[in-house]
């Protein structure tokens, strides 16, 4: 019996595949970023990982049988019992047994999971190490993803779409989201929201510190929100202390819901500017909760970032061990 030690985690989104290896102590021990391309298809992308994952092996001089699994986050919902992906709007891809398309090219178990499930099993098991038994994810980037934990598990829900906050109507008629809803949560707070915000202010009078993107398709990405921050921007600090209203009003109608002990805020932009707007999000939390639901709540930022997703495919690979032994 060949002991597998090392175990592979992917964190796979439409335009980047993150790749880690891990050794037995949990250590990050090779790193492998690639460019992948959506509008290319599925096959192409089943492609582009398995390529990755190959030469993160060939790099790191590991054979396949020193491998105990490979654990791959999905952007959408994901069923990982079967391996299935039912929706993934930003891959592109419908109904597809993603699992068996990627164990074709190897000889380690697969397992997948939705991507912020995925994050927030390793900030559960890395960084709170047991705190938190009824507990909340919500990862502020492009868009909002959310996770839930009851009695410190993971729920996944009927079809494996729970903790879809981001999708959650906060304003009828509001702003168009994504998903094609009008007003939903990360319509109103993700960063392509505030963002949005922002633009439309600087298109009226371009002045202060995000000026240069008052025209043209130049993204603000969460780095130039971090600037703006730090450099005290009235517009930018405007349209962010919105976006903090409005999460601080839906987790706490989410905690007056479920009378949860623990919210972890994570994402692109709380790595960003999650340190100013903390204190925000906790006061409109406290104003719009139901008192004896939010009495005992903690509300923190996660410092994983990127390697949430990774630490969290060693707590998968621990909750689907009967699968890789077979
Ligand atoms: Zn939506």
């Amino acid at each position: 019996m060949v002991s597998k030690n090392y175990l592979i985690s992917v964190d796979f989104g439409g335009t980047k595949i993150l790749t880690a290896l891990l050794d037995s102590k949990h250590k990050i021990i090779a790193r492998l970023k690639v460019a992948t391309d959506a509008s290319r298809g599925k096959m192409f992308m089943v492609k582009t990982l398995a390529g990755a994952i190959q030469k993160l092996l060939e790099e790191s001089k590991l054979k396949e049988t020193d491998i105990k699994a490979i654990c791959i986050g999905i952007p959408g919902s994901v069923n990982p019992y079967t391996g299935e992906i039912g929706t993934a709007p930003n891959l592109g891809i419908t109904n597809f047994n993603f699992r068996e398309a990627i164990a074709k090219y190897f000889s380690i178990p697969v397992l997948i999971e939705n991507d912020v499930n995925l994050g927030a099993l390793g900030v559960v098991n890395f960084e709170l190490k047991g705190q938190g038994k009824n507990s909340m994810f919500v990862f502020v980037g492009t868009g909002i993803g959310g996770a839930l934990f009851f009695d410190g598990k993971i729920y996944r829900g009927t079809n494996n779409f729970a903790g879809e906050i981001g999708h959650m109507i906060v304003q009828p008629n509001g702003p168009l989201c994504g998903c094609g809803k009008k007003g939903c949560f990360e319509a109103l707070a993700g960063r392509l929201a505030i963002v949005r915000e922002i633009k439309k202010e600087l298109k009226k009078k371009p002045k202060g510190v995000l000026k240069q993107y008052a025209t043209g398709k130049k993204p603000i990405k969460s780095k130039a929100l971090a600037l703006a921050v730090k450099k005290r921007d009235p517009i930018a600090l405007k349209h962010i202390d919105n976006a903090c209203h409005t999460i601080g009003q839906t987790l706490a109608n989410i905690t007056t819901l479920l009378n949860l002990d623990l919210i972890v805020l994570g994402g692109g932009v709380i790595e960003a500017v999650g340190k100013y707007m903390l204190p925000k999000i906790k006061s409109s939390f406290k104003e719009f909760v139901m008192k004896d639901s939010g009495r005992n709540i903690k509300i923190i930022n996660t410092a994983l970032g990127d390697d949430a997703a990774i630490y969290g495919g060693i707590a998968l690979a621990d909750e689907f061990k009967d699968m890789l032994e077979k």
